[in-house]
């Protein structure tokens, strides 16, 4: 299968071998993909390199480059259909979910576009009038980005168009799962005119094609999304040659519910916040942390209310969120909520695969929530990232803010208290990279996404998330040189 992409070639894996996608929700043959080897991504390497030392992209003007970014986020109009059923049949979820991925997909292209030449860094004063200072930006090189399974296309527009935008080359190394929409995107890069070379794209094993991609000493900077224990991988990877690393990694994000706030609305978005896409969101609500007067009533009807969630397929309109990626994944999910029961959580509903004989083909899970949680927990600190809720409880502010700041992550969280000054307090005192007051998930790309702590070192999104991608040179001028004679003629 010729579905690498090296040098503007579609190309086979070197070895020959495939592998075979399946959709998660019934066990659907979708795709076979080349299986790429670190032969292949060390080729896409030197074609990006190539692109980058010897081609015109990186002196393109940057407002042709956003020109560009513009052009593809056309073409992802045109074919949005396309791309969210592409989406949908890798990752198994919903096909409503998929277009709005898509829609995000576009809008950060645009994003991006429309800052493009808006900002070429800054003139310094020098003190002197025959001398000028310049910061200007340049691009880091060539650029490895790899990315996780839930969003392939969003996580991967979050990094290409910023890196296109400043001038990079890069190489795209997507999940082994979700290898579709990267294709696609390959396509309607090369559509939209992106010289050969600028984009490449290898497939494969994580610690084989990944690994090489970090190990590889022509590439500038790794920008990776995914699990904690592969970012610390690829950090010490990269540590080797001194590469730029951008890590985007999980959480465990903790919502916070005050007594006084709005019931309906928080029960309604803490089930959004956590079983949304069946809780595979780096940012899901899955620890929540309620006061002591509001516990019993609130997981009540939360319970009530999970156990009424509809499983389904991406074309199933009745479903309300999907499978899980994979058996290997149910497993882990599975293996983890029996740890949490070990450790004296109490399984309040879930706590496994539904029983209708029509999703027996797929990775589902139902949607699970464990009560009687406590710091200390493995439930609590790790990642389970599956449709679990862990459930703890607090007395007052300082109590709600210590345990949700109890943890290794940091990206998001969200308190909900119909008291504005309270909000502002604990949203500040939360060590999160994005909070949300009476509300859950909303985001724009606009405003930078990252997280505290262990969930990573990096920020996307934003004009942060475009000086990642960009080296600062300082470039001093003298208009009128004259020796100095620091040392004697
Ligand atoms: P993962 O770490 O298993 O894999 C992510 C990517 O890394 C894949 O492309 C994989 O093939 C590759 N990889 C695996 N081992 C590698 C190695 N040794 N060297 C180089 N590359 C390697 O993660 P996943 O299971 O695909 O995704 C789920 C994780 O991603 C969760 O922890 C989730 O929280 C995180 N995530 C974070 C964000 C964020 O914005 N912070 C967004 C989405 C997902």
């Amino acid at each position: 299968m010729s579905t690498l992409f090296v040098g503007g070639t579609w190309r086979d894996a070197s070895h020959g071998g495939d592998r075979e996608i399946r959709c998660p929700a019934d066990g659907s043959l979708v795709a076979v993909v080349a299986e790429g080897t670190p032969a292949d991504a060390h080729d896409a390497v030197r074609a990006a390199r190539a692109a980058f030392d010897d081609g015109e992209w990186a002196r393109r003007p940057e407002l042709e480059r956003a020109a560009l970014l513009d052009a593809v986020a056309d073409i992802l109009v045109r074919d949005k259909d396309t791309f969210a059923r592409a989406e949908s049949m890798d990752t198994g979820k919903r096909l409503v979910e998929s277009e709005y991925d898509i829609d995000d997909v576009i809008a950060c292209l645009r994003y991006y576009a429309g800052i493009g030449g808006t900002d070429s860094g800054r003139v310094v004063d020098t003190g002197r009038t025959d001398a000028i200072s310049r910061v200007v930006y340049e691009p880091v090189g060539v650029c490895a980005l790899i990315t996780p399974w839930n969003y392939p296309l969003l996580q991967t527009s979050w990094k290409i168009a910023p890196a296109l935008l400043a001038g990079n080359t890069f190489v795209l190394k997507p999940s082994e799962l979700t290898p579709s929409t990267a294709i696609l995107l390959m396509r309607a890069l090369g559509e939209a005119g992106l010289p050969d070379g600028v984009a490449n794209l290898v497939l494969g094993a994580g610690p084989r094609v990944g690994a090489a991609l970090t190990e590889d000493p022509d590439v500038d900077m790794v920008s990776f999304t995914g699990g904690l224990q592969t970012g610390r991988a690829i950090a010490a990877a990269a540590a080797a040659t001194v590469k730029r690393v951008a890590l985007e990694l999980g959480g465990k994000n903790p919502n916070v519910v005050f007594a006084d706030a709005d019931f309906e609305t928080a029960v309604d978005f803490a089930l959004t916040a956590v079983f949304l896409d069946s809780g595979q969101v780096c940012s899901a609500g899955a620890r929540l942390v309620v006061q002591d007067d509001l516990h019993d009533e609130f997981v009540d009807e939360l319970v009530t209310r999970a156990q009424r969630i509809r499983l389904g397929g991406p074309f199933d309109p009745d479903a309300e969120t999907g499978p899980l990626i994979s058996s290997a994944h149910r497993e882990k999910v599975a293996a983890y909520v029996a740890t949490a029961i070990a450790e004296g959580a109490r399984l309040r509903c879930g706590g496994g695969p539904p029983s209708e004989p029509e999703l027996a083909n797929g990775w589902y899970y139902r949607p699970t929530i464990l009560d009687d949680c406590a710091s200390g927990m493995a439930a609590v600190e790790d990642e389970s990232f599956g449709p679990v809720l862990t459930v703890e409880r607090f007395s007052d502010e300082d109590e709600a803010v210590r345990i949700a700041n109890d943890t290794r992550y940091g990206l998001a969280g969200a308190v909900w208290t119909q008291d504005a000054g309270k909000a502002q307090r604990v949203a500040r005192r939360l060590r999160a990279g994005t909070v949300w007051i009476n509300s859950y998930h909303p985001y724009v790309p606009q405003a930078e996404w990252g997280g505290f702590g262990q969930s990573g070192n990096g920020r996307e999104l934003g004009p942060t998330g475009l000086a990642e991608y960009r080296e600062m040179k300082h470039i001093w001028h003298d208009i009128d040189p004259k020796p100095q004679y620091w040392f004697s003629k």
